[in-house]
């Protein structure tokens, strides 16, 4: 390089915002429209626990009293993740990081590669609201795309739109209890994530208790913005 131009990097950003927020949601359309990946610790983890990997054993019984999994285990799961060829395209972290050892360590793979946080985006919601959004909530075993019972039905009663699988998920920790105690974990551990990306000058605001699709496009404003 001739030290003139600034290297293009992929895009970096980050969802932030409690369980039923809609990170999921809008990062799946952000990967259908930019191209970008979307890694969710939350799906990694639970992948680990199915295949009965060490790690997936640890975090079992932790992910289901609702409680975050240790730092170490998912700075792991996230980095060997992140070096997969696919990720060059740039990629959309969604429930990742949740700590500030687990920001701190995502500022040092970034750096470490010559890349930078674009936009940490945070999704305002009511906590009261969560609840609900959270136990009708269902996905298509099939292909992933996440429904609601309420929000977002299958057009076609138990039939995904997109693949058309009637192989319908409902995750083990979306029940009342389990939610209450992933709303503590969010407001004690990762919400002074929204202060350490304001100090950064990387946090944008969205108000996420509208429909999905205008979410949507306020969040494209600023995705669009950011990765200008
Ligand atoms: P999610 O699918 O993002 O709602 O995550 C489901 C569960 O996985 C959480 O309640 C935590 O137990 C665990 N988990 C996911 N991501 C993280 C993370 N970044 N740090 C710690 N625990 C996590």
């Amino acid at each position: 390089m001739d030290g003139s131009k600034t290297p293009v990097t992929a895009p970096v950003l980050i969802l932030l915002g409690p369980p039923g927020a809609g990170k999921g949601t809008q990062a799946r359309m952000l990967e259908d429209r930019h191209g970008l990946v979307q890694l969710s610790t939350g799906d990694l983890l639970r992948a680990a626990v199915a295949a009965g990997t060490p790690a997936g054993q640890r975090a079992k019984a932790v992910m289901e009293a609702g409680d975050l999994v240790s730092d170490e285990i998912v700075i792991a799961i996230l980095s060997d993740r992140l070096a997969d060829a696919d990720c060059v395209r740039g990629v959309i972290l969604d429930g990742f990081p949740r700590t500030t050892v687990q920001a701190e360590a995502l500022d040092a793979l970034l750096q470490a590669t010559s890349q930078r946080i674009n936009a940490a985006i945070s999704l305002e919601v009511d906590d009261a609201a969560m609840v609900d959004r959270i136990s009708g909530r269902f996905t298509c075993g099939g292909c992933g795309e996440g429904y609601h019972d309420t929000f977002k039905p299958t057009a076609k009663p138990g039939v995904c739109d997109h693949c058309g699988s009637t192989e319908m998920k409902r995750r083990a920790d979306d029940n009342a209890e389990t939610v209450a105690q992933r709303l503590a974990a969010y407001h004690a551990q990762t919400a002074p994530l929204i202060d350490y990306y304001a100090g950064q000058g990387a946090l944008s605001r969205i108000p996420a208790m509208g429909a999905i699709d205008e979410i949507a496009t306020a969040l494209e404003s600023v995705v669009a913005q950011a990765t200008a």
